[in-house]
């Protein structure tokens, strides 16, 4: 893989995309009656005729070879929420004269057949019969990916099992866009576009992330196992300062930036946005938005090219939610907005909202769905890492709420209080006083930072989703309930006898129906928390509690309602969340019963024997050793403290490890093991501020965070 010189000049425009079998190669490449077929599916939908695939298949072939693949994959997103692969290499029988040809069919690239037994699946489909098929997802472009395995043609793919059961997180997707594509086309018909065939939703998410230096990540057992320090006291400065957010970039992260841009550029990937996050060596990355299930496929590549981009810096990218304890963790931001093919987003209100009756009805509509759902969303954003984040006074509290500004507030206030919006609040000139500084219009809004469900203009951002997490799900929750909510509307719209006063008291009811969810203030606060009780908004604080919100009787009402999920599908996903939440906080208890048996407690017993030797070296020399006795006192009594909760935390941990997969297990990890992991952190925080640190056995959150 190409290293750049630091005053090597890139070429955008040359670059981008040259590792992907784009539309634009196709057209190259394809007879002109195949490129059709296959830009009229990814348009429309349909099926590719045999013959056709393969004639594509033999063009993406070619060209994959000529940039030196000499494998290919079907790429899919299992459960697990990272992507999988299976390479395959092109290699064929060779003919008689013992020369090889080459070779990839159609049917190779629709269709694969992974076992697969072994992803999970929540009891979906038992080992035995372990057949599951990946599809090749037409609408997301084939791409190249370049290391030391070699060149890989990865074709993006759903996965399914044999009995047509979603087994990874695009299928719903991918149902859940062609679901809200159809009820929001019903609704713009009432509104007189008649000419829209398709809407899109489409998604830019921001990517948070942590930079390590790799040496030291590799000394850090807690960080290899868990993606995040099990352990470890805080550094004299944070992020108290301020000084890190929008800093200068530091000459090693700058490097890895570029490096990592070029390589996503290659992979069509618009890297737009870098910045330095509030924490110490965090960092945020924006791409520019784009269909959702592209949007997704790219921020996984996202994740995997900082990660090998990372490697190869000698650093390592942190995408857990909750590295270390003392500062903020790392989340991701989903922009969300509908587009239709004519070119309208349904989420730009234009200059007078009050105005633009469409805008508002789609506004109410999603209020309705968040406000109805708020659990489904709260569950799409869980994962085990996300646990430390969410309420934590740095990301989202755990209650979903939606903000909308102070121009569509008061807009919202007028249409529940006189039936009618005649007027909106403007943001007028921002006047800087100062005279060589051109004065700039005003948004009409500021900003709020602590909302889970923003309007930010044009679209909804969505800021609970985890740093390591897919936005598949989160995307999959927030299509599928606003398509009820449209469906809802339009079932009631398209009856209606005179629309525009019908369209007029839907907006005005479901706008007073649920006001409740709309909230401005400070998400952070607690008054914010006995509000919110008071107003009756859910709030789910584990990711335990938050699984069964894919199993009521609405969820699955809903899901079914539109053919994204059968029940059968949501209590398998539920099933799953449980099992990886155990499986985790397994894995991090028994990390962290390694690092204190074989790392921590040898080293306090030296640190111990040095101090106790000292004392008797003092008294020998007929000196006062109380101030050393001090010192061993406490270090020991500490030292007794972490051996019990070792041997605590090793008799809940068997005990909960004894106990069968299931949401009792889960239960179980969550009241007993997390706490017990919580009495071994704090002796063993506390004795790394009293010994030597030259005896230290592992990297310090000093070392680890300022020493990128
Ligand atoms: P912020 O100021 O919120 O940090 P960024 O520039 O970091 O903003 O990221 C904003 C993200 O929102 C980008 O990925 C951007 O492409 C995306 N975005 C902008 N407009 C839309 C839209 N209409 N729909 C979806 N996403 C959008
Ligand atoms: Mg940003």
């Amino acid at each position: 893989m190409s290293e750049i010189a630091a005053n090597e000049n890139v070429n955008i425009e040359e670059i981008f995309g040259s590792k992907v079998f784009t539309l634009g190669k196709m057209k190259e490449r394809l007879p002109e009656d195949v490129y059709k077929e296959v830009s009229g599916i990814m348009q429309k939908g349909g099926e590719l005729s045999k013959k056709s695939a393969d004639i594509v298949a033999g063009a993406m072939k070619d060209w994959a070879v000529e940039n030196g693949a000499t494998h290919y994959t079907h790429w899919f997103h299992p459960l697990t929420g990272i992507t999988a692969e299976k390479h395959d290499s092109f290699v064929t029988h060779p003919d008689n004269m013992g020369r090889m040809i080459m070779e990839f069919s159609g049917k190779e690239l629709i269709k694969g057949e992974p076992d697969a037994s072994s992803f999970p699946s929540g009891g979906l489909r038992a080992t035995f019969e372990a057949r599951g098929y990946t599809v090749w997802d037409i609408t997301s472009p084939a791409f190249l990916k370049e290391d030391a395995t070699g060149v890989i043609l990865c074709i993006p793919t759903a996965f399914c099992s044999y009995t047509g059961e979603a087994l990874d997180k695009k299928t719903p997707l991918l149902r859940s866009m062609e679901a809200v594509s159809e009820q929001a086309l019903r609704i713009v018909k009432l509104f007189g576009d008649t000419n829209a065939t398709k809407v899109t939703p489409s998604v830019g998410p921001e990517q948070e992330y942590f930079l390590v230096d790799r040496a030291k990540y590799l000394k850090r057992p807690d960080m290899v196992f868990a993606g995040r320090t099990l352990f470890g006291a805080p550094a004299p400065k944070g992020q108290e300062m301020d000084d890190h957010y929008f800093g200068a970039i530091r000459e090693r992260v700058g490097a890895f930036m570029k490096d990592l841009n070029l390589e996503l550029w290659k992979l069509g990937v618009t890297a737009k946005t870098q910045h330095n996050e509030v924490a110490p060596a965090q960092h945020e990355l924006a791409p520019i938005y784009e269909t959702a299930n592209i949007a997704v496929d790219h921020n996984q590549i996202i994740m995997e090219t900082m990660k090998k981009v990372a490697e190869r810096r000698g650093l390592h990218c942190l995408l857990n939610e909750k590295p270390y304890n003392c500062v903020n963790g790392s989340g991701k931001h989903n922009n969300w907005s509908l587009t239709t093919d004519t070119g309208v987003n349904l989420l730009d209100p234009g200059y007078t909202p009050e105005a633009n009756v469409q805008f508002l009805l789609v506004l109410a509509c999603i209020l309705k769905a968040v406000d109805e759902h708020a659990d489904l969303l709260r569950q799409s954003a869980a994962n085990v890492g996300n646990e430390h984040r969410l309420g934590a006074d740095e990301a989202p509290p755990a209650i979903i709420s939606v903000f909308l500004g102070e121009q569509l507030e008061d807009v919202v206030k007028q249409l529940i209080e006189t039936g009618s919006a005649d007027h909106s609040i403007h943001g007028g000139k921002l006047v800087t006083g100062v005279s060589t500084l051109t004065d700039i219009e005003k948004d009409a809004t500021d900003r709020n930072r602590t909302s889970p469900f923003a309007f930010t203009g044009n679209k909804f951002e969505f800021r609970m989703v985890g740093s390591s997490d897919s936005i598949a799900d989160a995307n999959t929750a927030i299509n599928t309930i606003v398509a009820e909510s449209f469906c809802d509307a339009a079932d009631i719209l398209e009856k209606a006898d005179n629309f525009e006063l019908a369209c007029h008291d839907l907006i005005k009811k479901y706008l007073a129906e649920h006001v409740r969810i709309i909230f401005s203030g400070d998400g952070y606060s607690e008054a914010w928390l006995e509000e919110a009780e008071k107003r009756g908004l859910p709030n789910i604080r584990t990711m335990v509690d938050a699984a069964s919100a894919l199993t009521t009787d609405k969820s699955v009402a809903l899901f079914e309602r539109f053919g994204i999920y059968t029940r059968v599908e949501l209590e398998s996903r539920e099933e799953i969340v449980y099992e990886i939440y155990s499986k985790s906080i397994n894995i991090e208890a028994k990390t962290m019963i390694g690092m204190a048996r074989k790392l921590y407690i040898p080293a306090v017993v030296k640190y111990e024997r040095t101090l106790a030797e000292t004392v008797n070296n003092v008294k020998a020399a007929g000196a006062d050793a109380a101030a050393v006795s001090k010192i061993l006192s406490e270090v020991s009594a500490l030292l007794a403290q972490t051996l019990d909760a070792v041997e605590n935390l090793e008799k809940i941990s068997a005990e909960a490890k004894a106990m069968s997969f299931g949401k009792a297990q889960a239960v179980f990890y969550r009241d007993n093991v997390v706490p017990a992991m919580a009495l071994l952190r704090t002796p063993v925080d506390k004795l790394e501020t009293l010994v030597d640190k030259r005896m230290w056995p592992v990297p310090t959150y000093e070392d680890l965070m300022f020493e990128v």
